[in-house]
């Protein structure tokens, strides 16, 4: 086993989990790239990474799914070693849609996604992070978005809502393991260019929104990627509980 830094990125196999284990791996992490089921992306990605000198795995779990998250972090300690940084940035968005039309279903499956994953994950990452439990400490980043603070409507409340339940995680977890040599950060992109807004029946919806973007314009993955690293960083060693909107102004 090596002493280098270790990566789990969820979701990483496209958009802003993609660049920013491009990122980390970059910068000398070995890097795990979960996805859910679309091995293409996810395989090139490590292929590239491989290709430049890096050290990565791909591991396919769905981590909305308890077992699967158990078995993704059991991957990571045999075969990178004991994770030092977990982004927690898979997500799903289903399509506009106002309230009184939402199903149970629907609902629940968007909560399931982007909610009950992440606390999986941290659950797990804290069991190996925390020097209460023999660790020695880590950072996780929360990946929420902007829709935590705007609510979404017309759109989609339960993924709006689903964030804001990330927000007060990163709060409540960042507090619980303060002392533990953990930190937990958060990070709230605005409109950014990935596929997600196809998933949300919407490609062109940066183009509709751009002009009310104090910025006027969409964000890259890239630049998520880069704050995401940060806050994993020994820069921002003084830094947990704290919230980086990358929104253009908005
Ligand atoms: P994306 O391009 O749609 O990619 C989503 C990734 O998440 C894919 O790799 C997908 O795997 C994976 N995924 C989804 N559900 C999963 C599950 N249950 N288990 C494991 N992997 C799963 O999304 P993105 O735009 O990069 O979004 C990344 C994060 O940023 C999300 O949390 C999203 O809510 C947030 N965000 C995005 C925007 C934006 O404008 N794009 C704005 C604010 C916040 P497969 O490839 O196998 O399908």
């Amino acid at each position: 086993m090596t002493t280098e830094k270790v990566a789990i990125i969820t979701g990483a196999g496209r958009g802003i989990g993609a660049s920013t284990a491009k990122l980390f791996a970059e910068n000398g992490y070995a890097v795990c790239i979960n996805y859910k089921s679309r091995s293409g992306p996810a395989n090139e990605l490590a292929r590239e990474i491989i290709v430049k000198g890096g050290r990565c795995i791909t591991v396919q779990a769905d981590v909305s799914n308890e077992e699967e998250v158990n078995r993704l972090f059991s991957t990571v300690d045999g075969e990178l070693g004991t994770v030092s940084v977990l982004v927690n940035n898979a997500g799903i968005l289903k399509s506009q849609s106002r309230l009184e039309d939402m199903t149970a279903e629907r609902i629940n499956t968007i909560l399931i996604n982007n909610i009950t994953s992440y606390f999986l994950c941290c659950r797990e990452a804290v069991k190996r992070m925390s020097n209460k439990r023999g660790g020695v400490g880590g950072v996780i980043v929360n990946v929420s978005s902007a829709a935590s603070r705007s609510g979404s409507p017309n759109e989609y409340i339960d993924y709006a809502a689903s964030k804001g339940a990330i927000d007060t995680l990163t709060t409540g977890l960042s507090l619980e393991v303060a002392d533990e040599g953990i930190r937990v950060n958060c990070v709230r992109p605005g409109l950014i260019y990935t596929d997600m807004h196809t998933d949300g029946g919407e490609p062109e919806r940066i183009e509709r929104f751009k002009s009310k973007i104090p910025m006027k314009r969409g964000g890259q993955p890239s630049e998520v990627a880069e704050a995401i690293y940060w806050l994993a960083s020994e820069k921002s060693s003084f830094s947990t509980g704290n919230f980086l909107d990358l929104a253009g102004g908005l």
